[in-house]
């Protein structure tokens, strides 16, 4: 029987911020389909690295600080030693900051852009060197809602996610013919440290809800799916989307 086109077996992928959330779940979800993961954040691994033994899976753990771009260079240098190759990188560690916008600081606007899309760009840049050399690979960057509308008291989050969709884009009209897919998954309303505060607030919170179609917010291992879509040959032919995975929100 011909290999599904929807294995990732022996890949290597690269996966930012995997220690909770939705970047865990993305790591156990490409795992899940076959690949070694290289996990990238600040902070400890363990949980993920547990998770990732019971599936048998092969890991490797960078522990780096993405609010700079110092490290980045070096964290794909050691990716690449240790798996021989870098296949797959998920641009998923992100921060947010809650301000009006006649309020917001110039800190609270430099620390969202510097991780989400500054250092997002340039891990880009870093993988893509290789993985255009070998003329194969995969970015998926994680955007956001935020990528197509405005939203309220995020100004550097929303700048940062719509700067990404456009990034995804750019990068994939470069790589497109030299073998690399760039994409973007879209999250909804998913349950996880980022949205801590505005689960919190019951009134955004139960706003939020009574929009959603699918009736509840996401659970993190709903995006595993996409990601390993993505990061597969199955998607061979997609070039420079934003997908969303909202349980139905940009529907509405
Ligand atoms: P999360 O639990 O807060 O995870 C964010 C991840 O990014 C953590 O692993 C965090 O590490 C890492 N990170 C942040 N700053 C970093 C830095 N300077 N260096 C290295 N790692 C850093 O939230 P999440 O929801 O899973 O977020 C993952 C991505 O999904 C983010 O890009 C977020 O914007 C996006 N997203 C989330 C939602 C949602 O509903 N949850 C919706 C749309 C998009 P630490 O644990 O050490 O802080």
């Amino acid at each position: 029987m011909a290999a599904s086109p929807f294995r990732l077996d022996g890949r290597v992928a690269m996966v930012t911020g995997a220690n909770t959330g939705i970047g865990q779940a993305i790591a156990l979800g490409l795992a899940e389909a076959g690949a070694r993961l290289v996990l990238v954040g600040r902070s400890g691994m363990d949980e993920t690295r547990a998770k990732l033994a019971q599936l048998g899976a092969d890991a490797h753990e960078i522990r780096a600080d993405l609010s700079s771009t110092a490290p980045l260079a070096g964290v794909v240098a050691e990716a690449i030693e240790w798996g021989g190759a870098l296949d797959i990188l998920v641009n998923n560690a992100g921060i947010i900051r809650r301000a009006d916008a006649l309020d917001f600081t110039e800190a609270d606007w430099d620390a969202v852009i510097d991780t989400n899309l500054k250092s997002a760009f340039f891990l880009s840049q870093a993988a893509g060197r290789h993985m255009v050399a070998r003329g194969s690979g995969k970015i998926i960057n994680i955007a956001s809602l935020l990528s197509f509308q405005g939203g309220v008291r995020i100004a550097s989050y929303t700048a940062s996610k719509s700067g990404l969709a456009g990034l995804t884009r750019l990068l994939a009209c470069e790589w497109a013919a030299r073998g690399i897919n760039v994409n973007a998954i879209a999250p909804g309303y998913f349950v996880t440290n980022n949205t801590e505060a505005l689960r919190a607030d019951e009134d955004r919170s139960s706003a939020i809800l009574a929009r959603i179609p699918a009736g509840h917010w996401g659970d993190p291992a709903d995006l595993a799916g996409a990601a390993v879509f993505l990061a597969s040959d199955a998607a061979r032919y997609i070039h420079g989307i934003v997908l969303p995975v909202d349980g139905g929100w940009l529907a509405r």
